[in-house]
Protein backbone atom coordinates (compact mmCIF):
# COMPACT_ATOMS: atom_id res chain seq x y z
CA UNK A 1 0.00 0.00 0.00
CA UNK A 2 1.86 3.42 1.40
CA UNK A 3 0.96 6.45 1.44
CA UNK A 4 -0.23 8.09 -1.73
CA UNK A 5 1.59 11.12 -3.63
CA UNK A 6 -1.23 13.35 -3.11
CA UNK A 7 -1.20 12.98 0.80
CA UNK A 8 2.85 13.57 0.80
CA UNK A 9 2.57 16.62 -1.63
CA UNK A 10 0.12 18.03 1.26
CA UNK A 11 1.62 17.53 4.08
CA UNK A 12 4.97 18.81 2.85
CA UNK A 13 3.07 21.87 1.68
CA UNK A 14 1.55 21.74 5.48
CA UNK A 15 5.25 21.73 6.46
CA UNK A 16 6.41 24.89 4.78
CA UNK A 17 4.38 27.23 4.33
CA UNK A 18 1.74 26.71 7.62
CA UNK A 19 4.49 24.79 9.92
CA UNK A 20 7.81 26.71 8.95
CA UNK A 21 6.08 29.79 7.13
CA UNK A 22 9.10 30.02 4.64
CA UNK A 23 8.85 33.57 3.37
CA UNK A 24 10.44 35.22 0.12
CA UNK A 25 14.51 35.34 0.24
CA UNK A 26 14.81 33.06 3.51
CA UNK A 27 17.77 30.49 4.16
CA UNK A 28 16.04 27.15 5.29
CA UNK A 29 18.19 24.63 7.21
CA UNK A 30 16.61 21.04 6.90
CA UNK A 31 17.50 18.07 9.24
CA UNK A 32 16.19 15.27 8.18
CA UNK A 33 17.88 11.52 8.36
CA UNK A 34 19.41 9.95 4.95
CA UNK A 35 16.56 7.46 4.47
CA UNK A 36 13.39 10.24 3.95
CA UNK A 37 15.74 11.61 0.94
CA UNK A 38 12.72 11.61 -1.28
CA UNK A 39 10.94 13.30 1.15
CA UNK A 40 13.98 16.06 1.82
CA UNK A 41 13.66 16.46 -1.91
CA UNK A 42 9.89 17.79 -1.71
CA UNK A 43 10.49 19.75 1.06
CA UNK A 44 13.45 21.14 -0.92
CA UNK A 45 11.22 22.06 -3.51
CA UNK A 46 8.21 23.10 -1.50
CA UNK A 47 10.40 25.48 0.24
CA UNK A 48 11.95 27.10 -3.06
CA UNK A 49 8.38 27.40 -4.65
CA UNK A 50 7.59 29.36 -1.43
CA UNK A 51 11.00 31.51 -2.25
CA UNK A 52 13.62 30.26 0.07
CA UNK A 53 16.81 31.58 -1.21
CA UNK A 54 18.72 28.67 -0.25
CA UNK A 55 17.88 25.55 1.25
CA UNK A 56 21.14 23.52 2.88
CA UNK A 57 20.14 19.96 4.31
CA UNK A 58 21.54 18.47 7.26
CA UNK A 59 21.65 14.78 7.32
CA UNK A 60 21.29 12.61 10.18
CA UNK A 61 21.55 9.11 9.95
CA UNK A 62 20.36 6.76 13.24
CA UNK A 63 23.46 4.33 12.91
CA UNK A 64 25.99 7.39 12.35
CA UNK A 65 25.08 8.29 16.44
CA UNK A 66 25.11 4.60 17.57
CA UNK A 67 28.11 3.67 16.36
CA UNK A 68 29.90 6.83 17.17
CA UNK A 69 28.55 6.36 20.78
CA UNK A 70 29.20 2.45 21.16
CA UNK A 71 33.14 2.97 19.54
CA UNK A 72 34.23 6.67 19.76
CA UNK A 73 35.29 7.55 23.73
CA UNK A 74 33.58 10.45 25.54
CA UNK A 75 36.38 12.91 25.32
CA UNK A 76 36.28 12.38 21.81
CA UNK A 77 32.21 13.01 21.46
CA UNK A 78 32.34 15.82 24.23
CA UNK A 79 34.25 18.05 21.83
CA UNK A 80 32.27 20.78 20.13
CA UNK A 81 34.74 21.30 16.93
CA UNK A 82 35.77 24.34 15.66
CA UNK A 83 34.21 24.02 12.02
CA UNK A 84 30.94 23.10 14.13
CA UNK A 85 30.86 26.50 15.90
CA UNK A 86 31.43 28.26 12.87
CA UNK A 87 28.71 26.68 11.56
CA UNK A 88 26.58 27.76 14.67
CA UNK A 89 27.93 31.22 14.30
CA UNK A 90 26.93 31.02 10.32
CA UNK A 91 23.20 30.15 11.80
CA UNK A 92 23.08 33.17 14.50
CA UNK A 93 24.16 35.29 11.24
CA UNK A 94 21.69 33.76 8.56
CA UNK A 95 18.78 33.14 11.31
CA UNK A 96 17.67 30.59 8.86
CA UNK A 97 14.26 29.33 8.85
CA UNK A 98 14.69 25.61 10.51
CA UNK A 99 12.91 22.39 9.39
CA UNK A 100 13.20 19.45 11.27
CA UNK A 101 11.72 15.45 10.29
CA UNK A 102 11.76 13.58 13.41
CA UNK A 103 11.75 9.82 12.05
CA UNK A 104 14.35 8.11 14.55
CA UNK A 105 14.76 4.48 15.82
CA UNK A 106 13.63 5.10 19.65
CA UNK A 107 15.91 1.93 20.41
CA UNK A 108 18.66 3.35 18.12
CA UNK A 109 20.63 4.15 21.62
CA UNK A 110 19.65 1.01 23.27
CA UNK A 111 22.52 -0.86 25.15
CA UNK A 112 24.55 2.61 25.10
CA UNK A 113 25.90 3.42 28.53
CA UNK A 114 23.70 6.22 30.16
CA UNK A 115 26.03 8.14 32.08
CA UNK A 116 28.14 8.72 28.96
CA UNK A 117 25.16 10.03 26.51
CA UNK A 118 24.26 12.33 29.67
CA UNK A 119 27.46 13.43 29.90
CA UNK A 120 28.11 14.16 25.93
CA UNK A 121 25.22 15.71 25.91
CA UNK A 122 25.62 18.16 29.05
CA UNK A 123 29.40 19.31 27.56
CA UNK A 124 28.11 19.82 24.06
CA UNK A 125 25.09 21.52 25.26
CA UNK A 126 26.84 23.82 27.51
CA UNK A 127 28.68 25.17 24.43
CA UNK A 128 26.27 25.31 22.01
CA UNK A 129 23.68 26.54 24.38
CA UNK A 130 24.37 30.65 23.78
CA UNK A 131 24.19 30.07 20.43
CA UNK A 132 20.56 28.32 20.90
CA UNK A 133 19.56 31.61 23.15
CA UNK A 134 21.21 34.00 20.29
CA UNK A 135 18.35 32.49 17.77
CA UNK A 136 15.63 32.34 20.42
CA UNK A 137 12.60 34.28 19.04
CA UNK A 138 14.37 35.67 16.00
CA UNK A 139 13.70 32.55 13.24
CA UNK A 140 11.15 30.30 12.17
CA UNK A 141 10.85 26.75 12.90
CA UNK A 142 9.18 23.22 12.59
CA UNK A 143 9.05 19.85 13.94
CA UNK A 144 7.43 17.57 12.19
CA UNK A 145 7.50 13.56 11.71
CA UNK A 146 8.17 10.97 9.03
CA UNK A 147 7.77 7.28 9.89
CA UNK A 148 10.82 5.04 9.50
CA UNK A 149 10.47 1.64 9.18
CA UNK A 150 12.29 0.70 12.86
CA UNK A 151 10.39 3.53 14.44
CA UNK A 152 6.91 2.11 12.92
CA UNK A 153 8.18 -1.33 14.09
CA UNK A 154 8.50 -0.18 17.99
CA UNK A 155 5.38 0.91 17.89
CA UNK A 156 3.16 -1.80 16.16
CA UNK A 157 5.60 -5.08 17.22
CA UNK A 158 3.19 -7.00 15.26
CA UNK A 159 1.43 -5.82 12.50
CA UNK A 160 2.86 -6.19 9.08
CA UNK A 161 1.63 -2.87 7.97
CA UNK A 162 3.70 -0.90 10.88
CA UNK A 163 4.43 1.89 8.24
CA UNK A 164 1.04 2.32 7.18
CA UNK A 165 -0.23 2.38 10.95
CA UNK A 166 1.82 4.87 11.51
CA UNK A 167 1.15 6.83 8.81
CA UNK A 168 -2.32 6.83 9.48
CA UNK A 169 -1.64 8.04 12.86
CA UNK A 170 0.52 10.52 11.78
CA UNK A 171 -1.96 12.15 9.06
CA UNK A 172 -4.54 12.34 11.65
CA UNK A 173 -2.68 14.22 14.39
CA UNK A 174 -1.60 16.63 12.00
CA UNK A 175 -5.18 17.02 9.97
CA UNK A 176 -4.17 15.84 6.74
CA UNK A 177 -6.22 13.35 4.60
CA UNK A 178 -7.39 13.31 1.10
CA UNK A 179 -10.65 15.00 1.41
CA UNK A 180 -9.90 17.99 3.37
CA UNK A 181 -7.68 21.40 3.18
CA UNK A 182 -4.96 21.13 5.86
CA UNK A 183 -4.20 24.79 5.60
CA UNK A 184 -7.96 25.80 6.41
CA UNK A 185 -8.55 23.23 9.83
CA UNK A 186 -4.98 24.32 10.92
CA UNK A 187 -6.61 27.94 11.10
CA UNK A 188 -9.56 26.82 12.58
CA UNK A 189 -7.42 24.62 15.22
CA UNK A 190 -5.06 27.46 15.96
CA UNK A 191 -7.78 29.58 17.02
CA UNK A 192 -9.24 27.28 18.93
CA UNK A 193 -5.98 26.83 20.90
CA UNK A 194 -5.61 30.85 21.00
CA UNK A 195 -8.66 31.21 22.12
CA UNK A 196 -8.11 28.91 25.40
CA UNK A 197 -4.87 30.61 26.15
CA UNK A 198 -6.89 34.08 25.90
CA UNK A 199 -9.10 32.99 28.31
CA UNK A 200 -6.56 31.97 30.47
CA UNK A 201 -4.44 34.92 30.44
CA UNK A 202 -7.63 36.94 31.23
CA UNK A 203 -8.39 34.83 34.38
CA UNK A 204 -4.78 35.97 35.82
CA UNK A 205 -4.14 32.60 37.91
CA UNK A 206 -1.22 32.81 40.31
CA UNK A 207 -0.91 29.12 40.96
CA UNK A 208 -2.83 25.93 39.54
CA UNK A 209 -3.64 22.89 41.99
CA UNK A 210 -3.51 19.34 40.60
CA UNK A 211 -5.15 16.73 41.69
CA UNK A 212 -5.96 12.91 40.96
CA UNK A 213 -6.70 10.18 42.28
CA UNK A 214 -3.31 8.03 41.15
CA UNK A 215 -1.67 10.06 43.79
CA UNK A 216 -1.03 13.38 42.00
CA UNK A 217 -1.14 16.14 44.30
CA UNK A 218 0.47 18.93 43.38
CA UNK A 219 0.65 23.00 43.75
CA UNK A 220 2.53 25.04 41.64
CA UNK A 221 3.01 28.95 41.51
CA UNK A 222 2.76 31.23 38.08
CA UNK A 223 4.95 33.71 37.19
CA UNK A 224 3.07 36.93 37.62
CA UNK A 225 2.23 38.92 33.98
CA UNK A 226 3.60 35.50 32.11
CA UNK A 227 1.56 34.68 29.05
CA UNK A 228 -0.16 31.12 27.92
CA UNK A 229 1.07 30.42 24.72
CA UNK A 230 -0.26 27.72 22.22
CA UNK A 231 -0.32 26.63 18.83
CA UNK A 232 2.05 29.49 17.25
CA UNK A 233 4.70 31.68 17.73
CA UNK A 234 5.56 34.90 15.81
CA UNK A 235 9.42 35.87 14.72
CA UNK A 236 10.20 38.48 16.00
CA UNK A 237 12.56 39.70 13.40
CA UNK A 238 10.50 39.53 10.69
CA UNK A 239 6.75 39.61 12.22
CA UNK A 240 5.99 35.91 10.67
CA UNK A 241 3.70 33.00 12.35
CA UNK A 242 4.84 29.49 12.42
CA UNK A 243 3.87 26.89 14.19
CA UNK A 244 6.81 25.06 16.04
CA UNK A 245 5.24 21.77 16.54
CA UNK A 246 3.07 20.03 14.72
CA UNK A 247 1.24 17.80 15.47
CA UNK A 248 0.43 20.20 18.28
CA UNK A 249 -2.48 20.42 20.98
CA UNK A 250 -1.53 22.30 24.31
CA UNK A 251 -1.30 25.42 25.71
CA UNK A 252 1.44 26.44 27.76
CA UNK A 253 3.47 28.36 30.19
CA UNK A 254 6.70 28.72 32.39
CA UNK A 255 5.66 28.62 36.05
CA UNK A 256 8.03 30.68 38.36
CA UNK A 257 11.44 28.06 38.97
CA UNK A 258 12.00 26.67 42.57
CA UNK A 259 7.94 27.50 43.53
CA UNK A 260 6.17 23.94 43.53
CA UNK A 261 5.43 21.26 46.35
CA UNK A 262 3.73 18.09 46.00
CA UNK A 263 3.59 14.66 43.92
CA UNK A 264 3.24 14.26 40.20
CA UNK A 265 2.46 10.79 39.16
CA UNK A 266 3.35 10.10 35.10
CA UNK A 267 0.81 8.55 33.26
CA UNK A 268 2.78 7.29 30.09
CA UNK A 269 5.92 5.74 30.20
CA UNK A 270 8.92 8.58 29.38
CA UNK A 271 11.27 7.63 26.51
CA UNK A 272 14.95 10.03 27.56
CA UNK A 273 18.26 9.73 25.83
CA UNK A 274 16.47 6.50 23.62
CA UNK A 275 15.54 4.51 27.30
CA UNK A 276 12.02 4.09 28.75
CA UNK A 277 11.47 5.33 32.29
CA UNK A 278 8.24 3.62 33.49
CA UNK A 279 5.45 4.08 35.88
CA UNK A 280 7.59 6.87 37.70
CA UNK A 281 6.56 9.52 40.20
CA UNK A 282 8.36 13.06 41.27
CA UNK A 283 7.99 14.85 44.51
CA UNK A 284 8.83 18.48 44.52
CA UNK A 285 9.90 19.93 48.08
CA UNK A 286 10.82 24.36 47.73
CA UNK A 287 10.53 23.79 43.94
CA UNK A 288 12.77 21.05 43.65
CA UNK A 289 12.98 18.07 42.61
CA UNK A 290 13.83 15.86 45.85
CA UNK A 291 12.86 12.06 45.04
CA UNK A 292 11.89 10.66 42.14
CA UNK A 293 10.82 6.71 41.93
CA UNK A 294 10.28 4.64 39.01
CA UNK A 295 9.53 0.92 38.30
CA UNK A 296 11.87 0.82 35.45
CA UNK A 297 14.44 3.41 34.99
CA UNK A 298 15.13 5.07 38.34
CA UNK A 299 18.88 5.68 37.26
CA UNK A 300 18.23 6.89 34.37
CA UNK A 301 15.34 9.12 36.36
CA UNK A 302 17.86 10.21 38.62
CA UNK A 303 20.91 11.28 36.32
CA UNK A 304 18.35 13.58 34.44
CA UNK A 305 17.35 15.54 37.19
CA UNK A 306 21.05 15.77 38.34
CA UNK A 307 21.78 16.80 34.86
CA UNK A 308 22.52 20.44 36.20
CA UNK A 309 21.11 22.87 38.77
CA UNK A 310 17.86 23.46 36.95
CA UNK A 311 17.23 19.87 36.12
CA UNK A 312 15.35 19.36 39.43
CA UNK A 313 12.80 22.44 38.67
CA UNK A 314 10.14 22.59 35.89
CA UNK A 315 10.16 24.87 32.92
CA UNK A 316 6.93 24.50 31.80
CA UNK A 317 3.02 23.76 32.57
CA UNK A 318 1.10 22.61 29.82
CA UNK A 319 -2.77 21.83 29.19
CA UNK A 320 -3.64 19.20 26.64
CA UNK A 321 -7.46 18.05 26.75
CA UNK A 322 -7.74 13.75 26.77
CA UNK A 323 -10.17 14.26 23.67
CA UNK A 324 -6.58 14.89 21.91
CA UNK A 325 -6.19 12.69 18.36
CA UNK A 326 -2.70 12.01 19.83
CA UNK A 327 -4.54 10.41 22.93
CA UNK A 328 -7.27 8.89 20.87
CA UNK A 329 -4.38 7.15 18.80
CA UNK A 330 -4.00 5.12 22.17
CA UNK A 331 -0.61 3.93 21.49
CA UNK A 332 2.35 5.34 22.51
CA UNK A 333 4.59 7.25 19.84
CA UNK A 334 8.02 6.94 21.60
CA UNK A 335 8.58 10.56 20.09
CA UNK A 336 7.76 13.43 22.19
CA UNK A 337 6.68 15.66 19.81
CA UNK A 338 3.59 13.21 20.08
CA UNK A 339 3.64 11.84 23.06
CA UNK A 340 3.56 15.23 24.63
CA UNK A 341 0.31 16.62 22.77
CA UNK A 342 -1.65 13.42 24.54
CA UNK A 343 -2.38 15.01 27.73
CA UNK A 344 -1.66 17.44 30.46
CA UNK A 345 2.07 17.47 31.22
CA UNK A 346 4.96 19.40 32.72
CA UNK A 347 8.54 19.86 31.39
CA UNK A 348 11.70 19.58 34.01
CA UNK A 349 13.97 22.27 32.76
CA UNK A 350 14.95 24.59 30.28
CA UNK A 351 11.70 27.29 30.41
CA UNK A 352 10.64 29.46 27.82
CA UNK A 353 11.45 33.41 28.15
CA UNK A 354 9.09 34.21 25.26
CA UNK A 355 6.48 33.80 27.79
CA UNK A 356 7.41 36.80 29.64
CA UNK A 357 6.26 40.68 28.17
CA UNK A 358 8.86 41.63 26.24
CA UNK A 359 10.91 38.22 26.81
CA UNK A 360 12.48 37.96 23.43
CA UNK A 361 14.34 40.56 24.22
CA UNK A 362 15.99 39.81 27.86
CA UNK A 363 19.35 37.67 28.38
CA UNK A 364 18.68 34.57 29.87
CA UNK A 365 20.14 36.17 33.35
CA UNK A 366 17.44 38.81 33.02
CA UNK A 367 14.55 35.41 32.71
CA UNK A 368 16.15 33.66 35.25
CA UNK A 369 15.60 36.52 37.83
CA UNK A 370 11.84 36.64 36.70
CA UNK A 371 11.38 33.41 36.97
CA UNK A 372 11.87 31.48 34.18
CA UNK A 373 14.05 27.96 34.81
CA UNK A 374 17.25 27.40 33.05
CA UNK A 375 18.83 24.14 32.38
CA UNK A 376 20.58 22.59 29.25
CA UNK A 377 17.52 19.74 29.28
CA UNK A 378 13.77 19.78 28.99
CA UNK A 379 12.05 17.13 29.82
CA UNK A 380 8.27 16.56 29.17
CA UNK A 381 6.44 14.20 31.06
CA UNK A 382 2.84 13.23 31.08
CA UNK A 383 0.38 13.37 34.06
CA UNK A 384 -2.78 13.71 32.71
CA UNK A 385 -4.67 11.04 34.23
CA UNK A 386 -8.28 10.71 32.97
CA UNK A 387 -9.57 12.28 36.62
CA UNK A 388 -7.16 14.86 36.42
CA UNK A 389 -8.85 18.15 37.78
CA UNK A 390 -6.73 21.64 37.87
CA UNK A 391 -7.67 24.36 39.54
CA UNK A 392 -6.62 28.22 38.86
CA UNK A 393 -6.33 30.29 42.11
CA UNK A 394 -6.51 34.15 41.34
CA UNK A 395 -4.44 36.64 43.22
CA UNK A 396 -7.50 37.08 45.93
CA UNK A 397 -7.93 33.72 46.31
CA UNK A 398 -10.84 33.04 44.64
CA UNK A 399 -10.58 29.50 43.08
CA UNK A 400 -11.73 28.22 39.13
CA UNK A 401 -11.96 25.15 37.59
CA UNK A 402 -9.55 24.72 34.62
CA UNK A 403 -9.79 21.01 33.67
CA UNK A 404 -12.55 18.64 35.19
CA UNK A 405 -12.04 14.44 34.54
CA UNK A 406 -8.96 15.33 32.02
CA UNK A 407 -10.38 17.58 29.86
CA UNK A 408 -11.70 21.55 29.56
CA UNK A 409 -14.13 22.25 32.83
ZN1 LIG B 1 4.94 20.86 26.17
Amino acid sequence: MGISKTLLQKYAELIVRTGANVQKDQVVQLTISVEQNAFAAMIMEECYKAGAKKVNVDWTFDMQSRLNYLYADQETLSAVLPWEEEKLKQMVKDLPCRIFIASEDPDAMNGIDPQKLSSVMQRRGTVIKPYRNAIDGKHQWVIAAYPSEKWARKCFPDAEDAVDRLWDAILKTVRVQEDNDPVEDWKVHTDFIQGKAAWLNRQGFTSLRYHSANGTDFTVELIPGARWEGAGAVNNNNGAFYIPNMPTEEIFTSPAAGRCEGTLVAVKPLSWNSQLIENFSITFENGRAVSCRAEKGQELLEQMIHMDDGAAMLGEVALVPKESPVNQCGFLFYETLFDENACCHCALGMGFKEVLPGGDDLTMDEAREKGINDSIIHVDFMIGADDLSIEGIRPDGTVEAVFRNGTWA
